[in-house]
């Protein structure tokens, strides 16, 4: 099994990162729906963001002119990216018509690849979701591996819908590690070996050549997710936050994800909250996601029973035949366990300590909280929100909301689905115009 492993990476050697520039240059920026000037982005983005709008709508979100937004609308309707339809009302004795993003333009690819799963959707342009997929799966067998499975399951889907894999125009994927965006690469992911440089987008565009494909950190990709179907929609500054194997954060700065200069903005769980605490798999002393992550709950729920501390938890422990996991610690203090309870306010206090930093010094109006922790439920939620509150400064305060992510655990495929169609839209100014 290892020899054949081997034998299928060499077939797939790194190559040179094809990004999406270089596949829109085989096409005609005259001809391509997906090049578009700083105009037809507003009105797509308005209507990414609305669903359907009149031109009435267009000219009071935006200021231009009628005749202005009535050029680029039927300019946007020729290449078809837009699709009109009688909205069945009357607006100054004229029917009014609606615009929204053609649906037939093309297929769409969001795929979240976690540590021990793969989850896929297939949706058109207004994100209707035609078919998902999750399958089990180890990130640590490395990218060769992985990336054939992510290329069987989209084939999977989209021959079940009785499509063409031609109509597969936009890939977007979400990675539990830091990413260089733009080159779509992992650097040092601590828990995917194999991983580090290696080139996701020509590997996946040697499976999908017709697919322009975009890679982004697990958690930025779900902040984007919360943007455009969850609470956060038209929200312009927020940080999401993942808690889950390890803690991270996604930044929404003035509507926009914000990566910082190499990508690795929002990196919260390396903090340190405790210079004598545990040693992190990154190396330093006392992080955040070393003593208040999933596997820190679970290590102290066994601590507890252990001591004999827990007759709940020891049933857990039982049950799960001789392991303790951060669910059965919520759910031994949902139990009123008291030691669970106590484990679980500790966490929810570390991250509220820190995130009262960061709310100090971004004065975001929204936090919203996600991954397979804060399945936890409202103990968690209410210890953040203390810790938040205790340290935060009233006006950083004032209008902030800390609330629990609205999709769960779709953020993450929602979340790609969305990268991958920003990614397919790019701007041409004057300058570059060809
Ligand atoms: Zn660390």
């Amino acid at each position: 099994m290892a020899i054949a492993r081997e034998e299928s990476s060499k077939t797939l050697q790194p190559k040179e990162a094809r990004t999406s520039t270089v596949w829109l240059s085989a096409l005609n920026p005259a001809d391509s729906p997906y090049v578009i000037t700083t105009l037809e982005k507003e009105v797509i983005d308005l209507i990414r963001l609305h669903g359907e709008l009149t031109k009435a709508d267009f000219v009071s979100f935006t200021n231009y002119s009628r005749t202005k937004v009535s050029t680029c609308i039927d300019s946007l309707i020729t290449r078809k990216v837009l699709a009109t339809r009688d909205s069945g009302s009357f607006t100054g004795g004229r029917r009014s018509r609606v615009y929204s993003l053609n649906g037939g333009m093309g297929l769409i690819a969001g795929v979240d690849i976690g540590a021990t799963s793969i989850d896929i959707v297939i949706t058109d342009f207004r994100k209707n979701v035609l078919s998902r997929a999750g399958e089990s799966a180890n990130v640590r067998e490395g990218p060769v591996v992985i990336l054939e499975q992510v290329s069987t399951i989209i084939n999977n889907q989209i021959e079940k819908l009785n499509k063409n894999i031609n109509e597969l125009v936009g890939i977007g994927i979400g990675v539990p590690g830091p990413v260089d965006y733009a080159n779509g690469t992992l650097l040092s992911p601590p828990i995917m070996p194999g991983w580090d440089g290696y080139p996701i987008i020509s590997t996946m565009q040697d499976f999908f050549p017709f697919a322009s494909v975009v890679v982004d950190n697990d958690v930025n990709v779900m902040a984007l997710g919360e943007l455009a179907h969850g609470a956060a929609m038209g929200v312009d500054n927020l940080i999401f936050v993942k808690i889950g194997t390890g803690i991270g954060s996604g930044i929404i700065c003035n509507g926009k994800i914000y990566r910082g200069t190499n990508g690795s903005a929002g990196d919260i769980g390396h903090i340190c909250v405790d210079k004598h605490g545990p040693i992190c798999h990154c190396g330093n002393v006392g992080c955040l996601e070393a003593l208040a992550a999933g596997p820190a709950i679970a290590q102290r729920g066994l601590r507890a029973l252990l001591d004999g501390k827990s007759q709940i938890l020891k049933k857990y422990y039982d049950r799960n035949g001789g392991f303790i996991r951060a669910e059965d610690v919520g759910d031994a203090a949902r139990e009123g366990d008291q030691s669970s309870i106590e484990i679980i306010r500790e966490s929810g206090k570390m991250i509220g300590d820190v995130l009262a930093g960061l709310v100090n010094f971004y004065n975001p109006s929204m936090l919203i909280i996600g991954g397979g922790v804060s399945n936890i439920g409202n103990l968690l939620l209410s210890a953040i929100r203390q810790g938040v509150l205790n340290r935060s400064l009233p006006l950083a305060t004032r209008d902030l909301q800390i609330i629990f992510s609205e999709i769960g655990l779709d953020a993450g495929v929602i979340g790609a689905v969305n990268l991958a169609i920003d990614n397919l839209f790019q701007i041409v100014t004057m300058s570059n115009q060809i």
